[in-house]
């Protein structure tokens, strides 16, 4: 069976059909790739007289707007698109407007540096969990393997958000070393970001990917404010899944608060619950993938690493999560974890594991598109 109709097959419960179905979303579609000012001022007059407003969500080739506000009124919808301009005015139902599948973000492609997530092959993020400032070597040589490796971008946590505060809590400077390792490699970064303060930092250097973790995963003012900062601008946004056990739809509500301020470059991010399945750090969920993409357009990229959590699991269950219908894997690897700090003594792998890694990887991704 194609993979394609395994995902069209996933059976929603009638009562996730009508959480589903609940709520109606107008999207209107320009006929160019974006209103001219004079465009937009008419269709907000028109919203605003039904109190409603106008969000332009800026994609990488067009944009499209959301009418925003009580929205369940025909006329509105019928004034807007009968505009000369408009090409359609798009009315889907959903709990999530612009995360659904069938917004007028579906033909939506995220970015990260040159590659487009998912398109041609299976994307990889990769590097340290930590990066230690007190060895900057260790990190740039790793990169520089993971670079060899085939990964398309480089993570590496400057900032680390530890259950013990007694931990290695990480360190601004890390943020010079990671762009001194985008600067010789030329891969684009991924970092996460835990406050307003590292977002600044962050996004001022721009940083491809900003990485949100699973403790701020429900953290909706932070997301707000990733969505706002980041809005209009090519910064890509990695959303990990809560760690307690959420259901898809609130996962992919929580992606809806960023793109709903303007940034609709969003992957989203599988990485285990918990409890934890014994034996394995968290509860691996990669199978919720096909729910994700039945769902919405948004790429899902999953971290095996925070997963299962030992480096000798790490390529199961990158293998199952690309059988699932994965677009990329986020994973720890480093050049020698024992010298690492944070998670890479026990989850990363060495950069030779990651290159074989890919490959068997890439051989899953093209059996799955076999007729
Ligand atoms: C990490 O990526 O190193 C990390 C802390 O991830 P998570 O938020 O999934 O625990
Ligand atoms: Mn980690």
């Amino acid at each position: 069976m194609p993979f394609s109709t395994i995902l069209c097959s996933v059976e929603l419960t009638d009562k996730i059909k009508a959480f589903y179905l609940s709520i109606r979303i107008h999207m209107i579609i320009p006929k160019a790739n974006k209103l001219s000012t004079n465009e937009l001022n008419e269709v907000e007059a028109i919203a605003s007289d039904f109190e409603c407003s106008i969000l332009e969500i800026q994609g990488h080739n067009r944009c499209v707007y959301a009418i925003l506000g009580d929205e369940s009124r025909e006329v509105m919808f019928k004034r807007i698109a009968g505009l000369p301009f408009i090409s359609k005015v798009d009315m889907i139902e959903s709990p999530y407007k612009l995360m659904d599948r069938r917004s007028g973000l579906a033909d939506h492609r995220v970015q990260v540096g040159k590659t487009e997530v998912g398109k041609e092959e299976p994307f990889f993020i990769a590097g340290p969990c930590t990066i230690d400032p007190k060895n900057p070597n260790l990190f740039l040589e790793s990169a520089h393997a993971i670079k060899e490796a085939g990964a398309h971008a480089l993570r590496g946590g400057v900032w680390k958000p530890r259950t013990n505060p007694y931990s290695y809590q990480g360190d601004s400077k890390s943020l010079e070393i990671i762009l001194q390792a985008r600067e010789e490699t030329r891969l684009p970064i991924d970092i996460e970001v835990m406050d307003s303060e590292q977002l600044k930092l962050a996004f001022d250097a721009k940083v491809d990917v900003l990485q949100i973790g699973t403790r701020n995963a429900l953290n909706y003012s932070l997301l707000k404010e990733v969505g706002k900062l980041s809005a209009g601008s090519d910064t890509t946004v990695l959303l990990k899944r809560g760690r307690h056990v959420g259901s898809p739809n609130e996962f992919i509500a929580a992606a809806e608060y960023i793109v709903a301020e303007g940034n609709p470059n969003v992957m989203l991010c599988p990485r285990g619950t918990t409890p934890h399945l014994e034996g394995y750090r968290n509860h691996p969920d990669e199978s919720i993938t096909p729910l994700l993409k039945n769902r919405t357009w948004a790429p899902v990229v999953v971290d095996p690493s925070h997963s299962v959590g030992h480096a000798d699991f790490v390529k199961a269950c990158s293998l199952a999560a690309f059988a699932y219908g994965a677009d990329g894997l986020c994973i720890e690897s480093h050049i020698d974890p024992s010298k690492g700090i944070g998670d890479d003594p026990k989850q990363a792998i060495r950069p030779e594991k990651l290159k074989e890694l890919i490959q068997s990887c890439q051989a899953v991704w093209e059996s799955r598109y076999l007729p």
